[in-house]
């Protein structure tokens, strides 16, 4: 296995997360706001989840937002966003994904549908 692949395959599962915590929160917060398949211009976000996502446009922003930012992260392996020292969301945006990551990680947990790759990530 190459190095490479294995930043990949992290990266991955990280933005396969991330879809699927905003995912959860918007269908159960935002159930009334109207809500589209999720196509952002960086990520074919669709085949990566397995999945077609269906989000708000304020979550398909914070999506996209998440989703630029973990793919950019200088670090390798990438520390959990509450111990890194760049803190590179921005402050809005963090604010947001703090709320999103509480909200479904209960959700998850609830449902025995999560891991400790919970905690690594954030
Ligand atoms: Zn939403």
């Amino acid at each position: 296995m190459t190095e490479f692949s294995l930043i990949d395959k992290t990266l991955d599962r990280d933005l396969r997360l991330l879809a699927d915590f905003i995912d959860i929160y918007c269908s159960h917060k935002h159930a009334d706001v109207p809500r589209a398949p999720v196509d952002i211009k960086t990520h074919d976000v669709t085949a990566l989840v397995g999945k077609e996502v269906c989000l708000c446009d304020e979550c398909k922003k914070l999506l996209t937002h998440a989703f630029v930012k973990r793919s950019t992260c200088p670090f390798n392996p990438k520390p959990a966003c509450k111990h890194c020292t760049e803190h590179c969301y921005h402050p809005t945006y963090r604010e947001q994904i703090k709320e999103v990551m509480k909200y479904s990680g209960k959700k998850l947990v609830l449902s025995g549908r999560i891991d400790y790759l919970f905690k690594l990530l954030f």
